[in-house]
Parts: C-alpha cells; structure tokens; sequence
C-alpha cells in the first residue's frame, strides 16, 4: 500500500511538472494517512530565502509595468493548468493533508476559481474620481503594485489559500515569494510548477513567485526582510502574535489569517433537519481541522433534547478510516501532537465540568501505529470554560444551552477569536438580529449554513485573534495594493485648497 502511494504520490508531482532535481534533501514529507514517509525535498537556508526575495524583488521592477490585464493572462494560464491537473493536485494535497478527495479536488477548485476571479479582477482594479473644490482640477485616485508579497500558509489548507493570495497579487502587479507549511511540501512544489508552467507559457519573468521550503525559520526571514512589502500569513495565532510586531517594527504591511473558534446558535424555530446537515459537516468534516470548523454550539434549552442525541446518532454513522477509500467522510488527524492536543483538550473539558456526550477515542491504531485516526466528539459543558476559549485543531464540538436570544449573541461572541459564525433559524427577526451590528461579532456571519465552505466571491477573514486580515474575493485586492491621490490643474491658475491665500 505505502510503496503505491509513494508511486502515485511521485507520478502526481511529474504529471504536475515537478523536476526529479527538486526532490531529495533532508525535509521529509510524512503522510497523515499512514504516518510513513513519502518523498523529501532540499530544506531552504537562509540565504536561499534572501535570494529568493532579491530575485522577486527584482522581477518586480518588470512585472509591475505589465499592463495589469496582460498579467492576468498569466493567472488565466494558470487556472487552465490546475483544472487540466485537478486530480494529480488532489493527490498530493490529499497525501499531505489526509482530506477526503472530494475535499482535496475541492481545494483545488477553489484555486481555479480565485484564478478566474483575479482574470477578470486584472481589468478592473478601479480608483475613484472625486469633485475637487477647486475650479479647472481633476482628483482622483490611482492603485500601484507594492513589491514583494511574501505568502506564509498553513497545513489544512495547503494550496487553495496560497493561490487566494498569489493570484490576486499578481495580478495587482506585485511578485510573490511563498513559505508553505513544512508539513506539505509535496503539494507545494506541485501548485508551484503548475504556475512556473503559466509563466514560461505567457513568457512572463520567472522569478515573479518564488518557493522556499523549510520550517518557520524561512518564514521568520520573509518576516525579517524590508524587501517584502506584505506578509500574508495563514496559521495558528501563536504564529500571528509572532509575526505581527516583527512586521510593524520594520514598518511593512501584514495581512493575518489565524485561528477560529467558530459558534452556532440554533433557536427553537429552526430547520432541525437543516440544522443537522449543516452542524455535522461543519464540526466533524476535514476532522474538525478547517480554521471555520464549527467548534461551538449554543442550543435553545426547548430543542437540546432533541437535537443534540441527534447529532451524536449521525456522528455514530460517520465512516472514519483511510481517505482513499472514497466511502470515507473522516480522515485522520494531521501528527501526534495533533492527536495529543485533542486528548488534552478533553482531559481539560472533563475537569472544567463537561461531559463527553460521544466520540474522542482513537481508533484503528492496530492497522495505522503510526497515524492517528479519532472519532470526533461531542461533549456538553455548563459553560464557556478555560478550554471552550481555545481553539483546538481537533473534532470537538462542544455544546451549551441558552434561553433567551441576547443570551445566546453575548455567549457567541464571548471568546478571543473571531472567524466565522452561523445561525439556524426560521424567524427573520433572529436572523437580522445576528447580521446587525450587534449580532456577531465575526468576519463570517451565516444564516442557515454552517461555519465553515466559503466562496471566494466574498472576502474571507475574522477578526480579533484571528487576525483582522481579508483574502480572496470582494475587494480584499487593496490589500495588495497602494493608493496615491492625485490631483490634476488643468486652470491655469493656482487656487489653494480651503481657499488659503499665500503670495
Ligand atoms: P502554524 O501557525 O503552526 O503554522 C503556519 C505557518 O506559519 C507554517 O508555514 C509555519 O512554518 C509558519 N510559522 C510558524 N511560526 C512562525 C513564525 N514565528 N514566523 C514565521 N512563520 C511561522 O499553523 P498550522 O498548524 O500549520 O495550521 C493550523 C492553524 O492555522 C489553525 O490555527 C487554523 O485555524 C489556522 N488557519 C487559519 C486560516 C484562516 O484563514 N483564518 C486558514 C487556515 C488555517
């Protein structure tokens, strides 16, 4: 079986246009799936990360003076390739990250779709004319690339949100150098060959994205670096809590995707078999280890009886196991630590009061030792506890009950992060009142949906811990953008702004 997988693993990355010359060194790539290892790659120093950032840094001197839809062809390229490889990407991010395949071709979807966002984003990266006060004067704005982008990114999603961030960017004119998580490096040279192929094909510079495959060490370097104009960095908030002051000291821009601990509240008049769907694939789905992964669930004391035995009955029919087996919904955690955190986190829960209702063994340890598989679980609390406040990258959902509505809004947004929110209800008051000012406090507010399966149409981003930043659709691009406001005389004269007299 594993000497298959690394077979279909290696051809993946050929078929991706991965050259044997980048393969080999002392950075191990290890599947989830199994916990063996695949394929290793050269580890880069710090110097290859300073390097990396010259060239993009350079290349950017061209690039930015493309006319914006001519690098959109690049992206478009781009898009055409990934869709032409869809599966063979799967495969990695699947080898990598232990998704379910249908997740892992959705991930690369979500590529292909940010792709065709930023093809058509590159014709309209629109400033706005303004009426000057002054008589025979134009104001306007205008937006210019800002340099290098250096793009940190996380393990659970280890292509789709470096392509949020890279086809923006490059069609907005700057270059990219990218730090994926070390844990998919595979993925990482595949996505990124896919791209050195758009490049060479639309004869664009080659170092307007760089690759540099280490450890955080590399990333604290793009940090480090003056030459990179915006950190875009997706992780844990201990990671965001590192990198922003780095960044500000130096006076560079940063753009932070960190952790959720993401609620919904179900009221008495919801949709139960709605609910249900929507609660389950949230929390238990990529075995809890998206960023939106429903983590908390606030019940109306009228329908916990009946609604949460419910969730527990779906959880006992979910098939948990190895995700090559198309039939499975649940994939294995990403290591041990993983694993032990989740332990931890349950031991934690038991002794602040909770109790686990179902889920949180490990199972098929005999047929996988070394990778670890766990049923996700569900455990009611008495309240928002010490443990409740953390974000555990793990299925666990944990569940409390309110009785009025504002009760349920001050329990929702009690906590440190602010990432992605959902409601279920049938009573369109509840559903204003969560999206009004007052109602969520995140950066995604639903109604009707779960958490966590967002398009990139929208700008996707939380706030609080989990960091402020915006990516994907919308008009997240300013961010990799400066403006400049211009003021154009046409009069002949020179009339000053607020009507200030001088010589
Ligand atoms: P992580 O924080 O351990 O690592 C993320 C990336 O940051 C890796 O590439 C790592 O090498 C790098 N890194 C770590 N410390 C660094 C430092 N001090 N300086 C520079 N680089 C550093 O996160 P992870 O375990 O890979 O991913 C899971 C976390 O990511 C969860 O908290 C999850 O919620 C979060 N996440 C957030 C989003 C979002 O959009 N909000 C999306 C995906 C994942």
């Amino acid at each position: 079986m594993t000497a298959n997988h690394k077979d279909q693993v290696l051809a993946a990355l050929r078929a991706c246009g991965v050259r044997e010359e980048e393969l080999g060194g002392d950075l191990t790539s290890r599947t989830p799936l199994t916990g063996d290892s695949l394929l290793s790659v050269p580890r880069a120093s710090r110097e290859d990360v300073a390097e990396a950032i010259e060239a993009a840094d350079s290349a950017f001197k061209q690039w930015r003076d493309v006319p914006a839809p001519v690098r959109g062809n690049v992206v478009k390229r781009w898009g055409e390739l990934l869709t032409e490889h869809k599966r063979d990407l799967a495969i990695l991010v699947q080898a990598e990250a232990g998704k379910s395949m249908s997740e892992a071709e959705g991930e690369v979807q979500e590529m292909i779709d940010i792709c065709d966002f930023a093809v058509g984003q590159s014709r309209m990266l629109y400033g706005k004319t303004m009426p000057s006060e002054r008589p025979g004067h134009r104001l306007m704005e205008t937006w210019h690339p800002i340099g290098v982008v250096g793009v940190i990114s996380a393990f659970n999603f280890p292509v789709a949100v470096y392509s949020w961030n890279t086809a923006i960017a490059l069609v907005c004119g700057n270059t990219v150098v990218w730090k994926p998580s070390e844990m998919c490096v595979l993925s990482a040279l595949g996505a990124h060959s896919l791209l050195a192929r758009a490049v060479s094909d639309c004869d664009a510079p080659a170092d307007i994205h760089r690759l540099v495959l280490a450890d955080r060490t590399a990333g604290e370097a793009i940090v480090d670096d003056p030459r990179v104009a915006l950190v875009s960095a997706t992780g844990s908030t201990r990671m965001g809590k590192e990198i922003a002051p780095r960044v500000a000291q130096r006076f560079g821009r940063y753009l932070l995707e960190l952790g959720g601990n993401n609620a919904a509240i179900v009221t008495p008049s919801a949709d139960l078999d709605l609910a249900l769907r929507g609660i389950v694939f949230a929390a238990a789905g990529t075995a809890g280890q998206r960023c939106t992964t429903l983590r908390r669930l606030l019940v109306h004391n009228s329908i916990a009886d009946s609604l949460v035995p419910r969730i527990a009955d779906a959880y006992g029919t979910l098939t948990i196991g190895d995700p090559r087996d198309e039939s499975v919904l649940v994939g294995p955690l990403v290591n041990e630590t993983s694993f032990n955190a989740m332990q931890q986190a349950l031991q934690d829960a038991e002794a602040q009061g909770g109790e686990i209702l179902c889920g949180g063994k490990r199972v098929l340890a005999d047929e996988f030792p070394n990778a670890f598989y766990v049923q996700p679980a569900i455990v009611k609390m008495p309240a928002q506890t010490e443990v409740v406040q953390a974000e555990t990258f793990a299925p666990i959902l944990y569940v409390m009950t309110y009785e009025n509505f504002d009760e349920a809004i001050e329990m929702h947004n009690a906590v440190p992060q602010g990432l992605s929110s959902a409601i279920f209800t049938q009573d369109q008051s509840e559903a204003e009142r969560f999206l009004a000012s007052s109602g969520s406090d995140c950066g995604i507010a639903n109604v009707n949906i779960g958490t966590s399966g967002a398009e990139i149409g929208g700008a996707f981003g939380g706030e609080k811990e989990t960091g402020g930043g915006r990516e994907s659709g919308s008009d997240a691009w300013k961010a990799y953008m400066r403006r400049a406001t211009n003021t154009i005389n046409y009069s002949g004269e020179l009339p000053l702004a607020q009507g200030v007299k001088f010589l």
